[in-house]
């Protein structure tokens, strides 16, 4: 009798008509034997339309009461998906966070998961219940409630099956598992059978986001195995485990696009010692992550600084970024948000070469201009104008993936 960890997404509960057909699948499952633990998402559309009333009341609202509002999506429908599991006769109790010490740091909207208490869950599950499990909230040391960032849903099914020891965590969606590409952007994009933790740790980070890059990180830290499958029919799905030589093999495994970029430059500052510290310490202090960061050459005794954030930091960091200008006396701040970060991820890079340079020549060959680049040992990304990142995309997994060389079939040295 197994123990999993099911978690359904936006879509797959989407709708009266779609919380019932997940009911029948978690039922046929109990019915198999295996012992549950089913944690959803708000309904389709539900957090956005949350974050939207909330926008309409304030330019910044705070972000202790946002949290209230928008955890609510998720206590709707696990309360639903109790409801009908119930009426077809299935013993089932609803959790939300609180009552399982879903434990968090303060950080409204971004909190990090610090412990979970399984007993209440453990005391359902032998009383042979299933237990449907809000996710995406948490709860911080003074009892308020706390969210742990979009698409954190997943995360907590992955803490949960790792506070568990569940012997499989199983994610439900919309696609029938994690593709080569967004197969949502990328028509060719073909399904993995399998994806190592860090190749996923990094898609996910880049902009795949079938799965949230956290629960990743957490699936690698515990060993869950993780596998994405889609909620709709019963195909196999995609298995996101350890790392084999043979996944070597294989140089690029997957495409990303990420569209939710936007660049800053600080033009015209001194170059001298703790100019970096003096410009990112702040950042890093307000909880932005920044990605890509390139300092030019100086002249004249000064130097621009570019770096990329998500979209939704850009207002925060520019207000910071002003400050710092004015105060290190530098020429002005320039911003863009019109850009996109297209990556490719593969393991196999760590073994051969010449992934960087037959990028670019894809690129170049689209005649699209590269504005930033990052390599890192299984990854190299290119930041580029938005409005070719689909075609950037695409172009790189013809090349990459569907042949053209064959880069994909087999051990290459070099390219
Ligand atoms: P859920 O609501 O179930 O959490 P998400 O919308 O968060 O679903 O994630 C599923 C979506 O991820 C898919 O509809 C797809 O467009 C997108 N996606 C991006 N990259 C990939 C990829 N490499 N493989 C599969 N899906 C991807
Ligand atoms: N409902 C939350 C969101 O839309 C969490 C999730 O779906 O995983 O971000
Ligand atoms: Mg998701």
């Amino acid at each position: 009798m197994a123990l999993l960890v099911q978690k359904y997404g936006g879509t797959s509960v989407g709708s009266i008509e779609r919380i019932k057909s997940v009911a029948e699948r978690v039922g046929k499952a109990r019915d198999g034997g295996d012992r549950l633990v089913v944690v959803v998402s708000a309904m389709a559309g539900e957090t956005n339309r949350l974050f939207r009333l909330a926008a309409e009341l304030s330019e910044t609202p705070d972000a202790r009461e946002t949290d209230v509002l928008v955890a609510t999506g998720e206590q709707v429908s696990a309360a639903l998906l109790a409801i009908r599991l119930r009426s077809m006769g299935h013993p089932t109790v609803s959790i939300l966070a609180f009552q399982m010490n879903l434990a968090t740091d303060s950080n409204h909207g971004r909190a990090r998961i610090k412990s979970v208490q399984c007993d209440r869950i453990m005391r359902a599950l032998g009383d042979g219940q299933i237990v449907v499990v809000a996710g995406y909230q948490g709860v911080n040391q003074e009892g308020d409630i706390t969210t742990l960032g979009r698409g954190a849903s997943d995360l907590t099914a992955v803490a949960l099956a790792a506070a568990l020891k569940a012997d499989a965590c199983e994610i439900y969606t919309d696609v029938d598992g994690v593709y080569t590409a967004d197969p949502n952007v990328c028509p060719k994009a073909r399904k993995l059978g399998r994806i190592s933790y860090d190749e996923m740790l990094e898609m996910a980070g880049l902009g795949a986001k079938v799965l949230q890059t956290r629960s990743v990180e957490l699936a690698r830290r515990y060993n869950v195995p993780l596998v994405v499958r889609s909620s709709f029919h019963e195909a196999s799905g995609t298995w996101v485990g350890k790392e084999d030589l043979s996944m070597e093999d294989v140089l690029v495994s997957g495409v990303t696009l990420d569209q939710n970029q936007s660049k800053i430059t600080i033009a015209g500052v001194e170059d001298r010692p703790g100019l970096a510290a003096r410009i990112f310490g702040p950042i890093a202090e307000a909880g932005i992550v920044v990605d890509m960061i390139i300092q030019n050459a100086s002249a004249d005794g000064r130097t621009d600084m570019t770096f990329t954030v998500g979209r939704e930091d850009l207002r925060g960091a520019l207000q910071l970024m002003t400050a710092i200008a004015r105060e290190a006396g530098a020429a002005g701040v320039r911003h863009n948000d019109q850009v996109a970060k297209v990556s490719v991820v593969g393991v196999g890079m760590r073994t051969h070469a010449g992934v960087a340079a037959r990028m670019f020549q894809v690129l170049a060959n689209e005649r699209i201009n590269i504005e930033m680049i990052s390599t890192s040992e299984i990854k190299v990304s290119v930041v580029v104008n938005s409005k070719y990142g689909e075609l950037a995309m695409r172009a790189l997994h013809d090349a990459f993936i569907n042949g053209n060389g064959g880069s994909n079939s087999g051990p290459v040295e070099s390219v």
